[in-house]
């Protein structure tokens, strides 16, 4: 049986704007250049999984399984998403899931990108994203091993397919970027965190910055909250913490690499480990540095090239 892992989340139309100086209010500025480009955290962290379990043929690595990976989310009524719902397509994304919303246009991003300093400013507008409103539905596929969540949907949709995904007996990975405040209560479901480290000051309510000594028991309090079985905290160039619950734990470095651009290099990592989780029958091994190491990898490989989806490496780049 292959590993199968559902991918709930964001589905954005990016426009990305370079520009010499940010405008200011009632200036007209000619750009320096432009990219229309897919994004969101979930389409990009379904296409991570669909990338690092193939090579860019479609074919399977020869000493893997074939891993079937699910993009549920969704789109509006226009060109924008049924082109969306091909580009999934055509990196061997199943679908069935994206459900496209009537009356609805598909979530944008508008991203000024300032040349001087590489500074970002981002106008999300979430439109069919969050078209259910606080209404909620069941989102999570029967077929899948592994379910991967982050916040850009409605925080109540979230919440109440983690818990539907944990009573089924998925793998729940959560993602919780942006990040925000969750229910005390969510924690026990959520089977892998995986945060950096902005978010696990936001997470933990932190009046202080994160030191690099204070990892490991930032880990156990998010393990006394509930976790069940692992935490791991993204740390940019200088790598990942990870810890298994009452078994490994540690530092892995990031592997160097000449950084071009670094989006998309945290969607890589949780690609990256829920595919290596998903081929691994959907739980985690006594130790699960060797799964740390790959994600760690394929994420330094984003790193190296510009964009974020386009940035995404297959395997076979690797
Ligand atoms: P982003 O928002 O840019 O997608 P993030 O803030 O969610 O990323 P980071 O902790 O910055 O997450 O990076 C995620 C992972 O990407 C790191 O744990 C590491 O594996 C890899 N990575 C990021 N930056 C670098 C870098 N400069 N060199 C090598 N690896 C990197």
């Amino acid at each position: 049986m292959p590993g199968s892992i559902a991918v709930v989340g964001s589905l954005n139309i990016d426009f990305i704007t370079r520009t010499p100086r940010v405008p200011a209010g009632g200036e007209t500025l000619e750009a320096s250049s432009s990219d229309t480009g897919f994004g969101g955290k979930g389409a990009n962290q379904a296409v991570a999984c669909a990338r690092l379990s193939r090579n860019s043929d479609g074919s399977t690595p020869a000493d893997s399984k074939p891993i079937k990976v699910s993009m549920v989310g969704f789109v509006g009524e226009d060109s924008f998403g049924s082109d969306f719902i091909s580009a999934m397509k055509e990196t061997f994304i199943d679908t069935a899931h994206i459900q496209k919303v009537p009356g609805q246009k598909t979530g944008i991003a508008n991203i000024i990108v300032e040349e001087k300093t590489g500074e970002n400013r981002i106008l999300f507008c979430p439109n069919a994203n969050f078209s259910g409103g606080d209404q909620v539905k069941d989102l999570v596929p029967e077929d899948a091993d592994v379910v991967v969540f982050q916040l850009e949907m409605p925080l109540a949709q979230v919440v109440h397919n983690i818990k539907l995904a944990h009573s089924k007996g998925k793998y729940v990975i959560m993602n919780p970027a942006p990040a925000q405040k969750l229910p005390d209560d969510l924690y026990q479901y959520i089977d892998c965190l995986i945060m950096n480290e902005s978010e696990a000051d936001i997470l933990r309510e932190a009046k202080e910055e994160l030191k690099n000594e204070d990892l490991p028991q930032i880990c156990e309090d998010f393990f006394k909250r509930g976790v069940p079985d692992l935490v791991v905290i993204t740390l940019g160039a200088k790598g990942v913490y990870h810890s298994a619950k009452s078994r490994s734990s540690g530092h892995t470095p990031g592997r160097k690499a000449k950084v071009v651009d670094t989006t998309a290099a945290g969607d890589t990592f949780v690609g990256g480990l829920a595919v290596e989780i998903a081929k691994n029958g959907g739980k985690t091994p006594q130790s699960p540095e060797s799964m740390i190491q790959f994600a760690n990898s394929a994420a330094a490989r984003t790193v190296e090239k510009p964009g974020a989806m386009a940035a995404i490496p297959w395997v076979n780049e690797l």
